[in-house]
Parts: C-alpha cells; sequence; structure tokens
C-alpha cells in the first residue's frame, strides 16, 4: 500500500493559498468557517442561509444528492465559494460493517484494521464523506461505560498501535487519488468517567492523563492525523472543550501539533450546565481562547464570536489561525478541484465481494473463545441435530454494533445462517426462547425440548447494540433481561452447551463462566458475524482473538485492569499483620482477580512457551531492548499466538504499574511447529512521566514477562543503566 497522507506536513503551495483566502475573508466569514452544522437538525431554510453565509462544515448527512445541492449553493452562492466539508461517523464501517472497534482489538491484527478502515474510507468519500470521527483512541478501564465498545479497551500500548493502524488506514490513499482526514476522539481523558456513566466527570492526576490517557492521542498525530475531537468531560474542574492545559499546552506547545480542533456535538454550550460559563457568549469565549477551532453544533461561535472580537475579549488572530487549520484541510483534502460527488459512483463503490471478505476476516479474528472444556468445540461435522437457542441466534440487527449508522440490516447473516451454510446436512432446530430485555413472555418450554432431542445446543446470548454505545451505560454486567433464566434451564437439561456471547462490552458473568463448558464471546461482529461464528465452531477457522478488557466478576470489582498499581499491602503478599490479621488488598466478600485476564484467549491448538532469553541484560536509556523466546504450537492443528511482552519498571521516582504491555506478535505456526518470537523494543518506551510530570527513562532494575496473557508468562529480568 502507498504511503498514507499525513495531515499534519506543510506544504507551501497551500499555505500560499490559504493565506491568499484568507486575506479577502471578513471576520462574519471567518466565524462561519468555524460552524458545523447538522441538515437532520435544522429546517431547510435556516441551513440553506448557513451555507450561503459560508458555513465551513456539515455533518452526520448520508445523502450524496443532498449534500451535492448544499455544495453547490456553497460554491455559487457564497461570497468566496468555500466547499464545505463532510464529516461522519464512520467508525467501525461506512456500509460494509466490521465489528465494534473493542472486538477488532481483540485480533491484535494492525494490517487487517489498518485494511478495514481503509475499506471504510473508500465506501465513505466515493459517497461524499471527507472526514470521520474515528479512530476513537480513549481508554477505557470501566466496563460500564457504554462507549467501552467503540475503543481499542483497557491499554496503552495497544491502544496507541491501534490508533495508529486506524490512522493509516483512514488516511490511505484512496481511488481517482482521493483522501479522507480522521479525527482521533474523544480529547481526551473522556473513558475515565466517574461511575461509568457516559459524560460523566473525570479527575485524575496530571500523570494519569500524560501516562495513560493522553499517549493513544500523540501517537494519533504522530502519524499525521489532522483533526481531533474535544471531550464533554470535565477534567478536574476544566472541561475538555474549554481546556487550554491539554488543547494549547500539551497539544500545541509541547507536541507542535497543528491538527484542527473540532468540539464534541454541542460541548461548546454545555460549558454552561457545567457552571464553567454563565452564558453562550461566554462559552464561545472560553472554547476559541482555549483551542477549539470548529463549533460543532452549539450556535455560540455563530452567534457570538465576531461580537467577541470587536469588543476586543478575543483577538482576531485567534480565529485566523483556527480557519487556517480549517482551509488547509479543505485544500489537502482536494475540495477545492473536485467538491462534488457521483452518487451512482459511490452505489457501486460499497459491499464489493473484497470487502465482504476482509469483513469477515476481522470478525473471524476479533472473537474470543473464553473457555473449551474437554474440547466441546471444534463441533463434529456430522453433528445429527443441533438445537439453536437464544435471542441473538437469528439476529440481522443487533450484531452490527453501536455506530452502524447506515448499515443495514439486509447485508447481514445471521448465526442461523452461519451455520447452515457450513452444515447443509444437519438439523438446526432453532428456538429463540426469550426476548434481550425481557419485556416478552418468555417460552423456556420449546427451549428446553429442543436442547433435550439435541446432539449439542448452540446458546447465542448477550446484548442489544443500544446496551452499549453512547449514553448506554450500564450498571449490571449481567446477561439482560431473562437470558439467565434461559440459559439455567437449558443448561439444567444436563446436555452439551456452548455459548456464543454478544456484547459491545466485558460482561460479568461467572455463572456462565462456571457452569457452561464452551463460551465464544462474539461481540457485536458487524455483517459477516454469523459466518464467522459458524466457521469458528466448526472449526473451519481456529479462534486466535484474545481480550483487549479484563472481564470482572461482578460490578463491585470495577474499574478492573491488569496494569494496576502494587499498593503497599498488595494481595498476593503475605500483607502487614496488624491486629493479629494480615491486611491486604482484598475483598472480605469476592475474590480479587478479573473473571479474564487482558490478553486472554484459548484456541483449538495449544501452545508453549520455552527458552526465554533476554539478549541484553543491560540497556541504556536510548538503546533496545532485546527479548526473544520459543513458542511451540503441540497439537495437531495450525493456529495463530498473541505472543506478549510485559515488563516491570521495580522501582521509581514515583510508582509504576505491576505489568505493562510493550510488545505483541501474532504467530502462526503449524502443527508440531516451533519458532522464536524476537522483540526489540526501544527503551525509549519504557518511561513514564516523573515527579515534575515529565517523560523519563529511569535507570533501574525492571522484570520481563513472554507469554499467552497479561497473567501468565516466562519471566526474565534486565536493567536500565
Ligand atoms: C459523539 C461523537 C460523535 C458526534 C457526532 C457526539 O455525540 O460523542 O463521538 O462523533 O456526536 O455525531
Amino acid at each position: 500500500m502507498l504511503n498514507h497522507h499525513r495531515f499534519t506536513d506543510y506544504d507551501p503551495e497551500i499555505e500560499k493559498k490559504v493565506e491568499q483566502l484568507l486575506s479577502q475573508m471578513t471576520l462574519p466569514e471567518k466565524v462561519m468557517q468555524m460552524v458545523q452544522v447538522c441538515p437532520e437538525s435544522m429546517a431547510q431554510d435556516d441551513l440553506e442561509k448557513q451555507v450561503r453565509q459560508g458555513v465551513g462544515s456539515i455533518l452526520n448527512y448520508y445523502s450524496p444528492a443532498g449534500m451535492n445541492r448544499l455544495q453547490k449553493i456553497a460554491l455559487t452562492e457564497s461570497r468566496l465559494k468555500i466547499p464545505l466539508i463532510l464529516g461522519n461517523d464512520v467508525i467501525h464501517g461506512y456500509r460494509t460493517i466490521f465489528p465494534i472497534p473493542l472486538a477488532w482489538s481483540c485480533s491484535w491484527n494492525l494490517e487487517l484494521v489498518q485494511e478495514a478502515a481503509h475499506i471504510a474510507a473508500e465506501e465513505a468519500r466515493a459517497n461524499g464523506t471527507h472526514w470521520t470521527f474515528a479512530p476513537m483512541v480513549d481508554i477505557a478501564r470501566d466496563a460500564r461505560w457504554g462507549r467501552i465498545a467503540e475503543g481499542a479497551g483497557e491499554d496503552v500500548f495497544l491502544g496507541e498501535e491501534m490508533a495508529k493502524a486506524q490512522v493509516r488506514g483512514f488516511q490511505s490513499p484512496l481511488r481517482n487519488g482521493r483522501s479522507l482526514v480522521s479525527c482521533p476522539k474523544h480529547y481526551v481523558g473522556y473513558g475515565a468517567a466517574e461511575d461509568g456513566r457516559d459524560y460523566n466527570t473525570t479527575d485524575m492526576s496530571e500523570r494519569t492523563l500524560r501516562d495513560v490517557y493522553l499517549p493513544p492521542f500523540k501517537a494519533a498525530f504522530a502519524e499525521g492525523a489532522g483533526t481531533v475531537m474535544s471531550a464533554f468531560n470535565d477534567i478536574g474542574g476544566v472541561p475538555a472543550s474549554a481546556n487550554s492545559f491539554t488543547l494549547r499546552q500539551v497539544m500545541r506547545d509541547e507536541w507542535h501539533c497543528s491538527s484542527m480542533v473540532v468540539s464534541d456535538w454541542n460541548s461548546v454550550g454545555e460549558l454552561i450546565p457545567h457552571g464553567f460559563a454563565a452564558d453562550l457568549k461566554e462559552a464561545a469565549k472560553r472554547a476559541v481562547l482555549a483551542g477549539v477551532d470548529m463549533d460543532m453544533m452549539s450556535g455560540a461561535y455563530a452567534n457570538h464570536l465576531a461580537e467577541l472580537v470587536e469588543e476586543g475579549s478575543v483577538p482576531e488572530s485567534i480565529l485566523d489561525e483556527a480557519v487556517r487549520r480549517i482551509l488547509r484541510l479543505k485544500f489537502q483534502l482536494g475540495l477545492f478541484a473536485e467538491p462534488y460527488v457521483d452518487a451512482s459512483e459511490g452505489a457501486r463503490e460499497i459491499l464489493k465481494p473484497e470487502y465482504l471478505e476482509t469483513a469477515l476476516a476481522l470478525a473471524t479474528q476479533s472473537m474470543v473463545l473464553l473457555k473449551n472444556e474437554d474440547r466441546l468445540l471444534p463441533l463434529a461435522s456430522d453433528m445429527g441435530k443441533i438445537a439453536l437457542i437464544g435471542p441473538l441466534a437469528d439476529d440481522h440487527h443487533e450484531i452490527l454494533g453501536c455506530w452502524h449508522r447506515i448499515g443495514k440490516d439486509e447485508d447481514t447473516e445471521s448465526v442461523l445462517e452461519g451455520l447452515r451454510q457450513v452444515l447443509p446436512d444437519t438439523d438446526i432446530q432453532h428456538v429463540p426462547g426469550c426476548d434481550l430485555t425481557g419485556e416478552m413472555e418468555p417460552d423456556f418450554e420449546t427451549a428446553v425440548s429442543a436442547a433435550i432431542t439435541a446432539d449439542v445446543t448452540v446458546m447465542v446470548l448477550g446484548e442489544g447494540e443500544l446496551m452499549s454505545g453512547e449514553a448506554h451505560s450500564r450498571a449490571y454486567l449481567d446477561l439482560p433481561g431473562r437470558q439467565q433464566e434461559l440459559l439455567e434451564a437449558v443448561v439444567a437439561t444436563g446436555k452439551p452447551v456452548v455459548v456464543v456471547l454478544m456484547s459491545g462490552r466485558p460482561l460479568a458473568v461467572p455463572w456462565l463462566a462456571e457452569n457452561v463448558p464452551a463460551i465464544l464471546q462474539a461481540w457485536h461482529g458487524g455483517l459477516r458475524t454469523g459466518r464467522a461464528v459458524a466457521d469458528l465452531l466448526v472449526g473451519n477457522a481456529n479462534p486466535g482473538g484474545k481480550l483487549t478488557t479484563s472481564w470482572p466478576r461482578s460490578v463491585g470489582q470495577v474499574p478492573i485492569y491488569y496494569s494496576h498499581k502494587n499498593t503497599g499491602r498488595p494481595p498476593e503478599g503475605r500483607g502487614t499483620i496488624q491486629f493479629n490479621m494480615q491486611h491486604r488488598t482484598l475483598y472480605v466478600d469476592a475474590d480479587h482477580t478479573p473473571l479474564f485476564p487482558f490478553g486472554y484467549g484459548l484456541s483449538y491448538a495449544d501452545y508453549s512457551y520455552s527458552d526465554l532469553e533476554v539478549v541484553t541484560p543491560t540497556i541504556t536509556a536510548d538503546e533496545t531492548l532485546i527479548v526473544t523466546a520459543v513458542v511451540s504450537n503441540t497439537s495437531d492443528v495450525a493456529g495463530t499466538e498473541i505472543v506478549q511482552l510485559y515488563v516491570r519498571d521495580l522501582a521509581g521516582e514515583v510508582t509504576r504499574p505491576v505489568k505493562e504491555l510493550k510488545g505483541f506478535e501474532r504467530v502462526t505456526l503449524q502443527p508440531g511447529e516451533s519458532t522464536t518470537v524476537r522483540f526489540e523494543i526501544a527503551a525509549a518506551r519504557l518511561g513514564f512521566h516523573g515527579l515534575d510530570n515529565k517523560y523519563k527513562v529511569e535507570p533501574g532494575a525492571f522484570q520481563v514477562w513472554v507469554g499467552p496473557h497479561a497473567l501468565a508468562g516466562l519471566e526474565g529480568s534486565f536493567e536500565i543503566q
């Protein structure tokens, strides 16, 4: 693939054009460039009026013909004829819907995720979208938070790699020399919402902000992401959409990042309920001074910016900077040269057979085999009768996931259809048993009798797409509705049961984990979900996905993540004897360990790890750590193992996590095959933000592990001098 487009690079020719145009703009025209509006949320007359006044951008609009009409007004009826830029949420696919991002991160397959983002960009751009509000790079450690579905999970290192892969994919060269610009979001700290409720307050140390939440954004900018979205949340008293520390000091002064900042939907207006601005005028002032270049949907800039400049409260030079960034993007995207879209071309460019193949590959690799007692899976191909039970067994909608936007049910394959494709001679009896929410009267009886007469029962259970995503947080993490009762009734038959779980988040399902012999986590796997599940269940494909979030046993454990601090009284140690008791970081009424750890996932193959060698036991801060280990496939089926490397910095100027992922490799091994996996990790990536909140790589002793997940592996040590 050709190099992707780096929107952060300067082109002197473009700069000249930007300056030339800017010099002709009146104050109201500059203000209007900084405004983004949504056709669905306003009257057509008002929309067209704003386009004539030179509004900068349109969002959430999926009509190529409608967009051409608006573009024509901009190009023929506005004074300066500046084209509109159209931004849409193309998060996990445009029309070819891929697995939700939390799912696809479980593939740990950066090339395939990049390819999916590239396909989404091709489809979107051919249909008139210039700008995607993706990737979502918020680190998320609270399974209650619905938006955990949209990101790459709990880990910083994996989050950085997934952010970069998506930026490369979205900004890759497209057909006919076109390109699309990406927008990492939500800047920043949004995933740390208190109690997992969406939009809630965050309050963390500057060190945690810098060590955990900022790095995926920095990585996306380093890859050339052209825009960024400022978040809804309050960060320690200063809302993210008026936060000059994160938007100016960190982004502009420290990172020298030139990317354009768009607010989130009405996040400038929401400075009022935050209690950070008395009215919309003050909101506009605080946001623009802090560095928000474009106002999505609040009306604050459109109504008050000109007045703020005229009365001297906002320097016009700040508007000039913002407008430069917006115009630069429009030139970089070629919108002046090619403002319109050919709607018939757009219709041809979607759902191509090769796109559907990639969607199948990514869905298959995203799914995680959580349990497989006595090798119940894969199912034998000569199975006489399967009972297929559960509200999601023949679902064509929920599997599309929370950001499917224009994805269509009719494009999907259900699990029932997938199984019929791969097992044409098997009798499959489908019984829903209950609905997802518990509103309808369940029918456990038919489900139980189907299970009794079948050789094996496959249950497809979990969450609907609207149980995760924006504004869809949960206080309970169990199976919703009456599904737990259905599950228990079917398991009570004593017949073998396989559960295919679908969800937009980790679930707390200890009963399921304890009592069901085989569990496949399928997430919301996009339009090829059904075939992917079927291929995995019958062994046409071997499961290889691994979790990118720790799974809790109960809501009480949340937030749970592997990269926690050790504390002074760690759970594993003896603790401290006080009042003749061991005092440790534990619960008195529950286990402290996860139900399934970060990095975990099974395969139909078996792997063994041996011969860990720390090739560089001593390195300096500018050298590279080299560690090798032998990984063997000790089974008689081929498979792909995701080999992970973790480190621990034993003593620091500030306390350090008990483990941090610093490398991973996807290794495909034939039956009986062994390979030496070699990790080369720049010591520069082993640092942290110290007492002064500056990044440093500190001398000292480290542990290192190479293994199959965060809680297992061969152990070695090294030292940074
Ligand atoms: C969401 C963003 C999204 C935007 C535009 C907001 O409510 O937080 O993620 O990009 O709407 O649809």
